[in-house]
């Protein structure tokens, strides 16, 4: 989707190796391997160019900062960059040329903040901490959520950068009926991070412009605690990227997280709720979606639907990313 000089598929692997990572207990599908417990801090994080988000995030945590603080900041990265293509400022727009965001946060006491279609801010995710802080509600959406964020001192802005318009332009000259289009790796990437801090607690975040061309008013996952994301401190921490639709549908990292609490490891738990997706979905070949999960022993797990889900991990000290398995393999 993007031609800028930072997407994720032209994402220069060089410097950062492959993680070859390993369960303790055989996977379902996978071949993944992850010596455990890693020692804290750990942070996941959906598509490997996130590196950078996860630099900053780690370098907080590695100061004892709490991993709720960690992602935010971690994601705020991700949301001003005007090359990510579908985060926050230079995200591409729904069917009307307008950029809506949504996000939201989870901290270690359960606490949840969200914010959906959310236009002209540039940091959703620091809005979605406000809802959790500073309200006695879990979510705004729209004007609502505009109003607050301009109330609580966030500046309004233009997101739609030129890239994104011509972008834009260029879909719009196609014509293409009013259906919604195929997903795929080209046209989803949120930031979803988790983080365990060296107190043990876990938080994430989800960011995203969502679907690109959406129709206007669209929600996906990512600011649906239970969808999206979801932490349960006693548990583990999850999030995901891909077909928001399909994710709401099978509360799908409420799923891996209590898969995780009766007792599978993160990657199997996130390669049975796709197992699970797969099966309800009948044309799930052609589709996408990801979850990357943290187990509070910092135990990880990522699996997708289909190739070509990509993840950034800091772990021992130590920033890689990986290719995760995936479940539609012919
Ligand atoms: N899950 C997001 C949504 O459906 C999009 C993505 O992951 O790229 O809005």
């Amino acid at each position: 989707m993007s031609n800028s000089s930072f997407s994720r598929r032209d994402f220069v692997h060089g410097a950062i190796a492959s993680a070859t990572l390993a369960l303790a207990e055989p996977a379902v599908y996978g071949k993944m391997k992850l010596p455990t417990p890693a020692s804290s801090p750990v942070i996941i994080t959906t598509w490997e160019p996130n590196i950078p988000a996860n630099r900053v995030a780690a370098a907080l945590l590695e100061r004892g900062g709490r991993a709720l603080d960690a992602i935010e900041q971690g994601v705020r990265l991700t949301e001003a960059d005007p090359n990510d293509t579908s985060v926050g400022y230079g995200g591409l727009p729904d069917r009307e040329g307008i950029v809506t965001l949504d996000a939201s946060v989870m901290d270690e006491f359960g606490n949840v903040g969200s914010v959906a279609a959310l236009e002209g801010i540039m940091h959703p995710v620091s809005v979605a901490r406000r809802v959790m802080e500073k309200t006695p509600h879990v979510m705004l959406v729209g004007k609502g959520a505009l109003d607050f964020a301009l109330a609580n001192g966030f500046k309004r802005e233009n997101l739609l950068t030129p890239n994104a318009k011509a972008e834009w332009s260029k879909w719009k000259k196609q014509q293409k009926p009013l259906v919604l289009p195929h997903v795929s790796k080209d046209n989803h990437d949120t930031i979803g991070m988790l983080a365990l801090d060296k107190n043990g607690n876990l938080s994430g975040a989800c960011s995203t412009s969502g679907w690109a061309f959406k129709l206007h008013g669209r929600v996906g996952d990512s600011p649906i605690i239970g969808a999206g994301l979801y932490v349960d401190n006693e548990v583990g921490a999850v999030t995901s990227s891909g077909l928001g639709e399909i994710v709401i549908k099978s509360v799908g990292s409420f799923l891996v997280t209590e898969l995780m609490r009766s007792g599978k490891t993160p990657q199997q738990a996130c390669e049975l709720a796709i197992e699970r997706i797969a099966k309800k979905n009948t044309h799930y070949k052609e589709l996408q979606v990801g979850f990357v999960a943290l187990g509070k022993n910092g135990d990880i797990g990522a699996f997708s639907l289909t190739k070509d889900f990509t993840v950034a991990l800091y772990r021992n000290g130590e920033h890689t990313t990986f290719k995760a398995e995936y479940y539609a393999k012919s």
